[in-house]
C-alpha cells in the first residue's frame, strides 16, 4: 500500500459567520470546516483558533459570531471538528 498523506479540505460554511478567516467580537478565528457535524442541528463543525492564547478548538457554525475561548475567556469545552479516519 502506498502511504499518502493525509489530505483535508477545509470549506467556507454558508454565509459571513462561517467563512474561513471571520474574526467574531472575542477574537475566535473560523478556521472553516471539514465536512463534519457539529452537536447543534445542522451545523458543521467549524476548526476555531484563538488569536489571543492560539488554543485551536471546534464550534458549531451557530455558535461561531459568539464563540469564547475554552482556554482563556471562561467558553465551552471544544467540540470535535476533525474527521475520525477508518482503519
Ligand atoms: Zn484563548
Amino acid at each position: 500500500m502506498e502511504k499518502k498523506d493525509m489530505l483535508i479540505e477545509w470549506l467556507d460554511g454558508a454565509d459571513e459567520n462561517t467563512e474561513i478567516g471571520y474574526f467574531n467580537p472575542n477574537g475566535q478565528q473560523c478556521g472553516g470546516h471539514c465536512g463534519v457535524e457539529g452537536t447543534d442541528n445542522n451545523q458543521y463543525a467549524y476548526k476555531t483558533e484563538c488569536t489571543y492564547c492560539g488554543y485551536v478548538y471546534g464550534t458549531n457554525g451557530s455558535d461561531m459570531h459568539e464563540r469564547k475561548c475554552p482556554q482563556c475567556q471562561g467558553g465551552a469545552p471544544g467540540i470535535r471538528y476533525w474527521r475520525i479516519v477508518e482503519k
